[in-house]
């Protein structure tokens, strides 16, 4: 069995690279060991940067999206209790947000993919990557209890934070950088219509809380726990009062309703210093991972997969491979962006300090700096909506 691009992950990173080679004719092939209901039914990111949604455009998926996506121009950004709101498009020349769940962009990519006849290959666990230094890497894969093989001319794995494909770089190779922090986020969604038209993110002295929408119906909300905690340590009403106590604010009514879906999910900063070996190439979150706070994770796979689309395109269409070389180093300079960016606004509204602490006086400094200036608050729009290029 032979294909050009081999993609390890039906995630949007494998995906959306999927249907930017096919539109420039090149095959590929997807593996993915989850089967096709489960990729489609897991609940995570939300938040589309506007790049984002241009690059659905381009691949003509964005039919739905456009539709049921909520167009977002401004954040509220909130610190014991005291609001500020941060308007995206008079800062950033226009440039907003789109709230459209992580799991719906995976099923319009997903129907895209099958619709324009591109395999993808459900409940296929890739297990050992080989010869990735040669001109001929292949994949071996297990499926139906199966091992069989996958040749091709380059690996893309796409294949998230505990897939393999990172595990193949050559030991040495690279640098890896990591942050952990000492907090978790419980999320969840809840059958209840938004409180707020727009996102509010809050520092309170129990710690952050997030509200969020997927739609007019459906809230997200996120609380800052201890990495100890447990999902059995909070019941619906221990997370609604948590949720009603730190997103207070006078005249505020938070809107209360059956919660749908409920996980604890690590903060955590990690990344490759380089992204490739050979003819394996990592994008999405199989090199990176960022913290939630800055909505970022899905928007930067999406950036990765544009540089290495245009790589794998200018070697098949003319034999170029110099974007194929300087693929990591094109990456890197978003990912560092967004690396700052989200930990930026994960100190500024994590309970990191107790009250009085430098930590708490630094948070107090900033909130109360972004309240009086224009160019900070300029800063924070410009990568929240996401830069256009860097
Ligand atoms: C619980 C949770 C909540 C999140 N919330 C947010 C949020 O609110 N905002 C935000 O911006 N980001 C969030 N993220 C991050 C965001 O979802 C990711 O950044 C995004 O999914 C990255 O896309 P990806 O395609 O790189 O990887 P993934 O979406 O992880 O896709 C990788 C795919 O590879 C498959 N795979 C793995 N190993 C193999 C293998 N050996 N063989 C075949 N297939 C394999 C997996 O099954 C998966 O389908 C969250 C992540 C998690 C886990």
């Amino acid at each position: 069995m032979k294909t050009s691009v081999a993609i390890i992950g039906a995630g949007p990173a494998g995906l959306s690279l999927a249907l930017l080679l096919h539109q420039a004719g090149i095959p590929c092939l997807i593996l993915e060991r989850h089967s096709r209901a489960y990729v489609e039914s897991r609940v995570r990111a939300g938040l589309l940067e506007q790049n984002t949604v241009d690059l659905f455009t381009e691949l003509g998926v964005a039919g739905r999206l456009r539709r049921e996506g909520l167009e977002h121009f401004g954040v509220i950004l909130s610190f014991e209790g005291e609001r500020l709101r941060i308007p995206f498009d008079e800062l950033t020349g226009g440039r907003h947000i789109t709230i459209y769940g992580q799991q719906e962009v995976v099923k319009d990519l997903v129907a895209a993919c099958l619709e324009r006849q591109i395999e993808i290959r459900f409940e296929a666990k890739a297990w050992e990557l080989h010869r990735i230094e040669t001109e001929a890497p292949y994949i071996q894969y297990i499926q139906d209890g199966t091992r069989k093989s996958l040749a091709c001319d380059f690996i893309a794995a796409c294949d998230g934070f505990h897939g393999i494909g990172r595990k193949f770089l050559p030991p040495g190779s690279y640098i890896d950088y990591q942050t952990s922090y000492p907090f978790s986020w419980l999320g969840i969604l809840a059958e209840t219509a938004p409180s707020s038209e727009e996102l509010i993110y809050t520092f309170h002295e129990e710690g952050f809380a997030l509200h969020s929408l997927r739609s007019d119906a459906i809230s997200r909300f996120y609380l800052q726990v201890d990495n100890t905690e447990k999902l059995e340590d909070w019941d619906d009403s221990r997370i609604w009062e948590s949720l009603e106590k730190r997103l207070f604010t006078p005249g505020f009514k938070l809107q209360t309703g059956r919660i749908l879906e409920k996980s604890i999910t690590p903060v955590r900063s990690y990344m490759t210093g380089t992204m490739q070996s050979g003819r394996l190439f990592l994008a999405g979150d199989a090199a990176h991972i960022v913290p939630p706070t800055g909505g970022k994770g899905l928007n930067l796979a999406v950036a990765d997969i544009r540089w290495l689309a245009k790589a794998m395109i200018a070697f098949y269409k003319s034999g170029d491979e110099q974007k194929l070389r300087s693929y990591s180093q094109d990456c890197l300079r978003r990912i560092w962006r967004v690396q700052d960016f989200s930990h930026f606004m994960t100190q500024l509204f994590h309970r990191i300090g107790e009250r009085e602490s430098l930590e708490y006086r630094l948070q107090r400094s900033k909130f109360d700096y972004l309240k009086i200036s224009r160019a900070y608050q300029t800063s924070l729009a410009e990568n929240y909506v996401g830069l256009k290029e860097i």
